[in-house]
């Protein structure tokens, strides 16, 4: 049978093999109607039920809080309180006495309700509570329904996954495919936190796939993949085993700097969007943050977010990483990054934010108020004039009062702004090359389809060459966020062309750290020089 594709949303990276493991429905049957003298005791077995699926909660949260993840523990345990909500278990209640409904059935309708009302609120982080009410519901109902508990190995296939569910997954499950949900749920932040490879929004056609069929995820493009040929589950199984094995030897090597055999230093940070992943870096030896997404929890907003609402998303997550580096991009709306509130605008990043003056105040203001103890740098997204970071320059003195001035730099995620990297490197701290971006842009890819970043390709190389030599020759430190700093082919070049800076997903860090140590910069520049000339052994480059 030949390889059968399934597109979603990459929520988080790493391939996963295995049997396909299907969950379960929460045994809920709203077809009965229970007789009036057998109501109360189903009402007892849904309060109880409530208790247990609670009590779950709390030991999960115990486990995680035990294993230093006390980020992860915070999410589970708002699932338990809720299972305390007076409000749930009188609509439980009702639904039971007054309609005959089951325990599993009442349960799961009162969640229902309860998560929809939440997803109605114009407040993401209050809409995001929606899944974690799901959850509860789900786990439950199961419970009332008398349901199984049972661990079984493979990548597990459901409509969609609360956050409790995800961090109660054992070793035995190797990645997750979901019809629903998006990349900044609770759930998806989990997965990343883990390293566990994670797809969402695969549409409902995951949910006929068979239970035992072999099938892999591919957290990093987005795809499951039915029916995959021999090759292709060797990748998997291989790239899963070599996780495990770098994730050991990153966090054991955790304080030793990243370095060339042959002393060439370069810092590694990390991607963010969550405190779980700030803390997952940090555990893996990461030297601060150097790409803190701010758009990525917004995205189903209905407004700009106000000072207030900024502030409430990253203060802990500053206050986790205490002097370090703080690298924070201000929003990055457009593109596939668009929430409801800007449905039709055009333009990208900083362009958005030049258009709304008080929206740009207000995340400043929220940055700095954030930033207290680090080592903050802010980060211009999308630019593409130099003008836009004069700009917003000035927007940044106006707000700044006594308070000291942050390191401004740039992404150079465009063909433009690349262009003009040595006007950019006058103006700027530092720069951050947007190899995502810049890629699909300079090669005419469409980023939301495109399943390949071809980073090496030398038409992209010579822009980031170019923006290497505008940022040393101002004598600015050169940071590469996008993909291609943590791509083993990729990488190399980088270094070899000169970055200083690498920022890589929170759970790439170790490993990055560790390839680090195995290369000779002098073998890289060679490699980065036959590359620009489109010199090596095919397009992606070739490994050291
Ligand atoms: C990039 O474009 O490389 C980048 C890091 O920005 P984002 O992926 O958030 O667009
Ligand atoms: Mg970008």
């Amino acid at each position: 049978m030949p390889e059968r594709t399934l597109t979603g949303f990459a929520a988080a990276p790493g391939l996963a093999a295995g049997p396909a493991v299907l969950l379960a429905a929460s045994g809920a049957d709203d077809r009965v109607t229970v007789p009036l003298e057998g109501r109360q005791s189903q009402l007892d077995g849904a309060l109880q039920a409530l208790a247990a699926a609670a009590a779950q909660l709390e030991r999960i949260a115990g486990d995680l809080r035990e294993e230093g993840r006390g980020a992860e523990a915070e999410i589970v345990e708002t699932g338990a309180l809720m299972a305390h909500d007076p409000g749930l278990e009188a609509a439980v209640s009702e639904l039971v006495l007054k309609g005959g409904l089951t325990a599993a059935s009442a349960i799961s309708q009162a969640a229902e309700a309860a998560a929809d009302q939440l997803a109605a609120i114009p407040d993401p982080m209050l809409a995001e509570r929606a899944d974690d009410v799901r959850s509860l519901g789900r786990r439950a109902a199961t419970i009332a329904a008398g349901g199984r508990d049972e661990r079984v190995g493979g990548v597990l296939v459901a409509a969609g996954l609360g956050p409790a569910d995800v961090a109660e997954l054992g070793p035995e499950v190797e990645g997750v495919a979901l019809a629903a949900g998006g990349v900044t749920a609770h759930a998806a932040i989990v997965a990343r936190s883990l390293g566990l490879p994670m797809v969402v929004g695969l549409g409902r056609d995951v949910l006929d796939l068979v239970e035992g069929e072999t099938i892999v995820v591919d957290g990093s493009l987005g795809r499951l993949v039915r029916y995959p040929d021999p090759g292709r589950l060797a990748q998997a199984r291989s790239e899963r085993e070599r996780r495990n094995q770098a994730r050991a030897t990153a966090v054991a090597r955790r304080l030793e700097p990243a370095i060339t055999l042959d002393g060439r230093r370069v810092k590694v940070l990390a991607n963010a969007s969550s405190l779980a992943e700030v803390r997952e870096a940090l555990e893996q030896g990461a030297e601060g943050v150097g790409l803190l997404r701010t758009e990525l929890l917004f995205l189903a907003a209905q407004a700009w977010p106000d000072v207030e609402t900024s502030f409430r998303f990253l203060a802990p997550l500053l206050a986790s990483l205490q002097d370090r580096v703080a690298t924070v991009r201000l929003f990055d709306f457009g593109g596939d990054k668009t929430p409801p509130f800007l449905t039709g605008a055009k333009g990208r990043g900083v362009e958005l934010l030049l258009e709304n003056p008080q929206a740009l105040r207000d995340q400043l203001e929220a940055i700095l108020r954030a930033a207290q103890g680090v080592a903050l740098r802010l980060l211009v997204p999308m630019v593409t004039r130099v003008e836009q970071v004069v700009a917003v320059r000035q927007a940044l003195s106006a707000v700044l009062r006594d308070r000291r001035p942050p390191a401004l730099g740039a992404m150079i995620e465009t063909p433009e702004a690349a262009h003009r990297a040595a006007e950019f490197a006058r103006q700027l701290d530092f720069l951050s090359l947007g190899t995502n971006d810049l890629t699909q842009l300079a090669l005419g890819l469409e980023r939301e389809s495109s399943g390949t970043s071809p980073a090496t390709h030398p038409t992209v190389l010579r822009l980031i060459d170019a923006t290497m030599r505008a940022g040393r020759g101002a004598g600015i430190p050169i940071e590469v966020c996008g993909e291609a700093a943590s791509d083993a082919d990729a990488m190399p070049v980088l270094v070899g062309l000169g970055a200083d800076e690498l920022s890589v997903g929170a759970a790439r860090v170790g490993e990055v750290r560790e390839a680090l140590r195995t290369l000779n910069f002098a073998a890289c520049q060679e490699l980065a020089q036959r590359s620009l000339l489109g010199q090596t052994g095919h397009a992606g480059g070739e490994s050291l």
